[in-house]
C-alpha cells in the first residue's frame, strides 16, 4: 500500500516537473497524482499502526527524556511513553 501511495506520489513528481512533449498532455494531471499519492500515504499509515494510540498515529507522541547519547552529549534520547518510539534531541539540561 505504502509502495503504491509513494509511486502514484512519485508518478505526479515526475509529471509535475516533465516538460516533453510527450508527458505534456499528463501534466494537468501532475496536481492530482501528487494529492491522491499523499491522501493514498495518509490513509497508509492510519492503517497500518492500528495498534498504536490514536496519538501516536498522527505523530503526538507523548516523549520523556531518557539517558544522553553517547557519542553527541549534547543530545539524548527521547522515548515515547505510549509507543515506546524513540528519537534523538539536543538537550543541554
Ligand atoms: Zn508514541
Amino acid at each position: 500500500m505504502k509502495t503504491i501511495a509513494g509511486f502514484v506520489f512519485l508518478m505526479g513528481i515526475i509529471l509535475f516537473f516533465a516538460d516533453t512533449e510527450v508527458l505534456a498532455p499528463l501534466g494537468g494531471f501532475a496536481v492530482y497524482f501528487i494529492v491522491g499519492g499523499l491522501v493514498m500515504l495518509a490513509i497508509a499509515q492510519l492503517a497500518g499502526n492500528r495498534e498504536k494510540n490514536w496519538r501516536c498515529r498522527i505523530g503526538f507522541h507523548d516523549f520523556e527524556r531518557k539517558e544522553r547519547v553517547e557519542e553527541v552529549p549534547a543530545m539524548r534520547w527521547y522515548r515515547c511513553k505510549r509507543c515506546g518510539k524513540e528519537k534523538r534531541a539536543a538537550s543541554i539540561v
